[in-house]
């Protein structure tokens, strides 16, 4: 006589199925960033240090430098911004795919550092763009840098790396930001070939 093989299978609701899934995308694009070869201000000069032998970023899975926004994860604004380069920066961040992310170094970006009072500097980067994380510091040690990304890994993983959605939920506050910040619209498409 044949036994049946009893279970508890229990099956998955299309919720549960669709969080396993967003678990499991979380976790691999935690462990494989890739950011943007864009540098704006002087806390650029950290990064050398953080790619190479003695902080070897790359260990974390943060590779690059892509040379195109399109491949790109994450979009590191290293310093101080000036209004000509914000239109840059808002120009490859569109240019990103979702989900996307964007971390700024240095007290520049957080409210203007030593450039609070420069006509052509902004002083707050999150008014324009989500900032996902801010590294803190004039400029950011290596130690800071690594830190920093490994925070964004653990809010990755989490799930909680969310500036790319809040930038959709109030795309038109960003717009009149930027607007009123470089004098006109920002458009997204080759501007460098009109
Ligand atoms: S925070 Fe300091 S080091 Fe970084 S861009 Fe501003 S002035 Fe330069």
């Amino acid at each position: 006589m044949k036994s049946v093989m009893q279970t508890n299978f229990v099956p998955m609701t299309k919720e549960e199925l669709n969080a396993k899934w967003t678990n499991i995308g979380n976790y691999f694009r935690a462990n494989s960033i890739w950011m943007l070869m864009y540098c704006t201000g002087c806390c650029a000069i950290e990064l050398p240090q953080a790619m190479t032998s003695r902080y070897d970023m790359e260990r974390l899975g943060m590779g690059g430098p892509m040379a195109t926004p399109r491949q790109a994860d994450v979009i590191l604004v290293t310093g101080y911004l000036s209004l000509k380069t914000l239109r840059r920066v808002i120009y490859s961040y569109e240019q990103m795919s979702d989900p996307k992310y964007l971390v700024a170094f240095g007290s520049c970006p957080i409210n203007g550092g030593i450039y609070h009072d420069a006509h052509a500097v902004i002083n707050q980067l999150d008014q324009y763009l989500p900032v996902d994380l801010f590294i803190a510091g004039c400029m950011p040690k290596p130690e800071a840098v690594m830190n920093g990304f490994q925070d964004l890994i653990t809010m990755i993983e989490e799930g909680s790396a969310t500036g790319w959605k809040d930038y959709h939920a109030n795309f038109e506050w960003y717009k009149q930001n930027q607007k009123d910040a470089v004098g006109g619209e920002v458009f997204i498409h080759d501007e460098f070939h009109e």
